[in-house]
């Protein structure tokens, strides 16, 4: 079998608790299965999870359109917030507009994303998920006055 990760060659190595065979990649180490009862753990779901995010699509629809729950697509999305980082800009003579938006959450009662908006390239340069108030507010409007100094 080929390994998902680096295309080594991988060897059978046991059993999942659930019988389905094991294999374990001789170059890289990781150990993966042929095919997986859950969508979730296949590799390029976090890339297709990405690409439907982008393209505006809700967690009900991902969750039918991919065969994953909608906690793990929640799970997911919040994982993959975390690894985004703000474009570097240093260009003077910018716009920028902040602005609040209420989201839906399932386990978070008032959810909220504060974010800042380069209005001549129309790019979110500056975002924090959480509550609404003068610290989140604070935390985008810093990142961008920060910005506008060093330049
Ligand atoms: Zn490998």
């Amino acid at each position: 079998m080929e390994c998902r990760y680096c295309k080594g060659v991988c060897i059978k190595n046991g059993l999942q608790s659930n019988g389905k065979q094991r294999y374990k990649c001789n170059h890289c180490h990781r150990s993966q299965q042929l095919c997986y009862s859950y969508q979730a753990y296949y590799v390029n779901t976090n890339h297709k999870i990405y690409k439907l995010v982008i393209n505006s699509c809700g967690v009900s629809d991902m969750s039918r359109v991919l065969g994953i729950s909608r906690n793990t697509i929640s799970k997911r999305i919040l994982e993959l917030s975390q690894r985004i980082s703000p474009p570097k800009l240093d260009e003077t003579g910018q716009a920028y507009e902040v602005d609040e938006l209420k989201v839906k959450c399932h386990q978070v009662e008032n959810c909220w994303v504060t974010y800042g908006i380069n209005k001549k390239i129309k790019q979110v340069v500056s975002f924090v998920i959480g509550g609404r108030s003068r610290e989140y507010l604070g935390v985008v409007t810093e990142t961008i006055m920060g910005w506008i100094e060093t330049s």
